[in-house]
């Protein structure tokens, strides 16, 4: 590798994977004062990063986050992890920030950096949007590998290989490129106590949709939230001529 490579990692802090989301009582949206922390697929970004940075130290990588204040919490962790610097993009209410204001300010924020490699998670798990990485190679008409379970990267060549259905592809792109990380892609270290104390001496610097000239109003409103219907209990059948027999009069589809 001739130049050093820069790698931007967008992470989003979210509701915790093993928290069990709940709708507030106006149905308007989901409870948020819960336990939070960084989006799984976001974790499995950042240590793609730094895998690639234990093969080529000369890599820096930059942890971006959008949202609350809160959301420094989730950049320490991706410094605590390996990242060398992070951007905070302040915006007051995190709850109204959607996929393609997140995709803007990523793009001013590329613009900025001038990273080789974006890598960002498929998916958050809060919104299960699956937006923000096509919607920024779109804005910034880069390539993009989605769905990533390998990642090889060369010179000016990144070699990705993604899970569809049935099977395997391997594709090839020049660099830069968007990259989304699917599930199996590694699995993402703990932060260790000397690296979380390390992280926090490590640069932070703020920024702002203001400071990105960006526009963040939300283009979608949410009408309603609903918890799914709540499961009947089963019941036992006796025989077979009893499972019919209940299935044609009593579920009526027979
Ligand atoms: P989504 O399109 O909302 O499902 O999110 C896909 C990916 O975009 C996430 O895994 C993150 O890598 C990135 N992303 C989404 N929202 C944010 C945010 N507020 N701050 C930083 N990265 C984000």
């Amino acid at each position: 590798m001739s130049k050093a490579l820069r790698i931007v990692v967008p992470v989003k802090r979210v509701i915790d994977y093993a928290v069990k989301v709940r709708v507030n009582p106006s149905k308007t949206d989901v409870d948020r004062n819960v336990k939070h922390s960084m989006n799984p697929f976001d974790e499995i970004a950042v240590e793609e990063a730094v895998r690639i940075k234990e093969r080529l130290p000369s890599t820096e990588i930059i942890a971006v986050s959008c949202g609350s204040a809160k959301s420094q919490e989730t950049l320490r962790t991706a410094l605590a992890m390996g990242a060398d610097t992070a951007i905070h993009v302040e915006v007051a209410d995190d709850s109204k920030l959607q996929p393609l204001a997140v995709a803007k300010l990523l793009k001013a924020i590329a613009e900025e950096q001038k990273p080789d490699v974006i890598i960002l998670g498929k998916q958050a798990i809060d919104d299960d949007s699956n937006q923000t990485g096509q919607m920024l190679a779109g804005l910034l008409n880069w390539p993009q590998a989605t769905f990533a379970s390998k990642v090889e990267i060369s010179d000016t060549l990144a070699k990705v290989t993604r899970e569809v259905d049935g099977g395997l592809e391997t594709i090839s792109s020049k660099l830069p490129v968007i990259i989304t990380t699917d599930l199996r892609l590694n699995e993402p270290r703990y932060a260790s106590l000397p690296n979380i104390m390390k992280a926090k001496k490590k640069k932070l610097t703020k920024s702002s949709p203001e400071q990105l000239k960006v526009d963040i109003a939300p283009r979608l409103e949410t009408l309603k939230v609903e918890e799914p219907p709540k499961r009947q209990g089963g019941k036992k059948v006796e025989s077979v001529d009893d499972l019919i027999d209940k299935l044609k009069n009593e579920a009526k589809v027979l």
